[in-house]
């Protein structure tokens, strides 16, 4: 059934606590937790508890649940104090574009510059 936990995904397992992570912040229906393998000073994933493979699955079935996990991704740039100097939020759609994990999920990276376009 849609939005149900998958077995073989990282991330329900994050969710469920079968793999252990360094929680930020969590709301019913979302969880933050700081990125194994950081790219910047600030580098939390948020994910909606929900599995749904990437961010635009999730939008266009569970709205709600996505500006959740927008509204969170935000919440954590201005708890890591990195809201002031801009920060950036990426949703890797695709293995094309370095999704590595299917389950929909924002990076939130923040506390050094970055250059654009991106690499
Ligand atoms: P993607 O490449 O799919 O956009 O992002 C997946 C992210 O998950 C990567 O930045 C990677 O470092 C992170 N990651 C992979 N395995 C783990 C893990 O076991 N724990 C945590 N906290 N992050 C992970």
């Amino acid at each position: 059934m849609a939005g149900e936990p998958q077995a073989d995904c990282l991330f329900c397992k994050i969710v469920s606590g079968d793999v252990p992570a360094t929680v930020v912040r969590e709301t019913e229906t979302t969880l933050a937790f700081r990125d194994i393998n950081p790219q910047a000073p600030t580098h939390v994933l948020v994910i909606p508890r929900v599995h749904y493979p990437d961010a635009g699955t999730l939008a266009t079935v569970e709205p709600a649940i996505a500006a959740d996990v927008l509204r969170e991704a935000a919440a954590v740039a201005v708890a890591d104090g990195t809201d002031g100097s801009g920060y950036r939020i990426v949703f890797n759609t695709g293995a094309g574009a370095g999704q590595t994990v299917f389950h929909a999920h924002a990076h939130v990276l923040g506390g050094r510059g970055f250059n654009w376009p991106p690499g």
